[in-house]
């Protein structure tokens, strides 16, 4: 996995104080990304032991709440492996830090991924700059979703996902 940054003290990627980390890789294209330079899987930096290190020691601080994916798609194929195995080792080693996570695919086609039993927010969907809210928290526009995504998963199949109560659209 690759990735372009890693920000700290960030309050507007989810709840609190969170660490951020920004990969690099997405195939999703939307018109009006503000971030297309990670679009590209090979851009950036190797998300390396040293890089590891830094989000640990973010999360070793009582006043981080936790981490937060973004990019970049997280999801992205060349990025889904190793984002799967640092939630779960994030998971074990830090049981009480939420995770949330930005994608560009829909909960209803990720839903399935082993990875969801370990994340506490998933915002879903494109960005769609006809449906830009600047007004909105956590997400740019309103098909997007900001999903409670262990109320989800006890939700049936088809069912509309939960939404994490900051979502007011
Ligand atoms: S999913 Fe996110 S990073 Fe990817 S193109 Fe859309 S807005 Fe940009």
């Amino acid at each position: 996995m690759r990735y372009h940054n890693i920000t700290k003290d960030d309050m507007l990627n989810g709840d609190g104080l969170r660490v951020v980390l920004w990969v690099a890789g997405c195939a999703h294209c939307c018109k009006g990304c503000q971030n297309p330079v990670t679009w590209d899987e090979n851009g950036g930096l190797l998300f390396d032991e040293a890089a590891k290190a830094e989000i640990f020691e973010q999360l070793d601080q009582p006043y981080i709440s936790g981490i937060t994916f973004s990019g970049g798609d997280p999801l992205h194929p060349a990025n889904r492996a190793d984002v799967r195995a640092l939630i779960a080792e994030i998971k074990q080693k830090y049981p009480d830090k939420t995770i949330w996570l930005y994608t560009g695919d829909t909960w209803e086609t990720v839903r399935h991924d082993p990875m969801m039993k370990q994340i506490d927010v998933l915002v879903d969907g494109e960005f769609h700059i006809d449906e830009l809210d600047t007004r909105l928290m956590w997400k740019g526009s309103k098909n997007q979703r900001v999903i409670d995504v262990q109320r989800s998963l006890r939700q049936p199949e088809g069912e509309r996902p939960a939404l994490h109560c900051g979502d007011y659209s």
